[in-house]
């Protein structure tokens, strides 16, 4: 019997330890982890770096609040700003939270109501972000929903077109969608959300929880879609894996955030910032940033090249170290071979693997990783043929 409300439907794992790119459990089984906490730890576990940082704050300062001047906000806030568009910075402790204060803002900021989100996002589960969300299966039971929220397809310019009105405060999207499918936004979708913004003087959030902190092989990933957003929320890789969320902003929605406006308690405390603070600063290194790039697409070729024989696969997609493998089929039995394999991967929606390795992931490791996903492949096509002769 366990205490715990029964919100998530768990794997039979028990973590204990976690270095680099490996997880092992308490029965001493050794996982090579393409999961990564879902994006969350990009420099793998543990990492000596990120850990001291940590250790030496955990013996100066726990937490004050934010009735007092925090140093290590405004380091982190200005390691931000100079690696992104944004000018101001905002500290939470989720994504969720990151966009719901986006939503408030951009609501503040320009007096309207009326938020475009995309169908298949994904934003959070709070109220707010929840409406954000463009899947039903997210809302179902919740209502009612916050009002004003319209849902539109991805890459479809008409639907953009017919959506968006001088009442719209504001465009929320992800450009990579990850737990809806790793579908890409087109660049020329991209252009297009940059000039309805403009057109209708309406606020661009792109939310980057997911894909951001270095993921797709730029410290954020709409870079490069040629995007220059107002607002950019994060979370996940940004403490990787001591919770921490940021929402950055451009210099005109300064003043809608006055004191008083918006708070946390938790927001941008010492042992975050100490961690985040870490997190950036060996993130943004160009050498960095390149090898996800490179690592990125070795993935992809590898991926490539030893499952190009299975028809079940539809595509294999994304950016940096940010790839979804599309099938015909559900992944859920994939997924679970893998484990047994002693790889840890994950789904996006029901017909998409998604590999998300950390970022310091080694080629061999990724070599690894691409031979027991192609034997798992494998042993379904062979299974399956058994099946039609049977
Ligand atoms: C995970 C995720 C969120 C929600 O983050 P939480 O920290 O779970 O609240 C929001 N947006 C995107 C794109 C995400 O991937």
């Amino acid at each position: 019997m366990s205490a715990l409300f029964p919100t998530y439907a768990r794997w039979n794992i028990k973590p204990e330890k976690g270095i680099g790119s490996k997880i092992i459990d308490v029965e001493g089984n050794e996982y090579l982890d393409f999961i990564s906490g879902i994006a969350v730890c990009n420099l793998g576990h543990c990492h000596p770096k990120v850990t001291l940082a940590l250790e030496k704050q955990l013996d100066k300062l726990w937490h004050v609040s934010n009735l007092f001047q925090i140093e290590g906000q405004e380091s982190v806030a200005q390691l931000l700003v100079d690696h992104s568009v944004g000018d101001y910075v905002f500290f939470c402790n989720s994504g969720a939270e990151a966009n719901e204060a986006a939503i408030k803002l951009a609501r503040k900021s320009t007096g309207k109501h009326h938020i475009v989100s995309l169908l298949n996002s994904f934003h959070g589960r709070t109220l707010g972000s929840m409406a954000a969300t463009g899947q039903d299966k997210i809302h179902k039971g919740f209502g009612p929903l916050l009002t004003e929220f319209t849902y539109i397809e991805m890459n479809h310019l008409a639907a953009l077109e017919e959506a968006v009105t001088e009442k719209t405060a504001a465009i929320m999207v992800e450009v990579i969608q990850g737990e809806g499918g790793i579908r890409l936004m087109s660049k020329e979708y991209a252009k297009a959300l940059q000039d309805v913004c403009e057109k209708y003087n309406c606020i661009l959030i792109i939310d980057e929880v997911q894909t951001g902190i270095g993921r797709t092989g730029t410290a954020f990933a709409y870079e490069q879609f040629g995007l220059s957003p107002d607002m950019i929320t994060l979370a996940k890789g940004l403490g990787n894996g001591f919770p921490v969320g940021a929402l950055i902003g451009k210099e005109g929605l300064k003043d809608s955030f006055s004191p008083g406006s918006h708070g946390s308690t938790f927001g941008g405390n010492p042992l975050a910032m100490s961690v985040a603070e870490a997190v950036l600063t060996e993130i943004f290194k160009p050498e960095l940033l390149e090898s996800v790039q490179q690592k990125g697409e070795f993935l992809k070729n590898q991926l490539q090249q030893q499952l190009s024989s299975h028809k079940v696969i539809e595509e294999i997609r994304g950016k940096g170290l940010m790839v979804g493998v599309a099938c015909q089929i559900d992944v859920a039995p994939i997924i679970e071979a893998c484990r047994e394999k002693g790889l840890l991967v994950l789904s996006a929606g029901p017909k998409v693997l998604r590999l998300l390795p950390p970022l310091i992931v080694t080629k061999s490791e990724i070599e690894k990783a691409v031979e027991i996903i192609a034997d798992v492949f494998a042993d379904i096509e062979q299974k399956q043929s058994m099946n039609v002769l049977k």
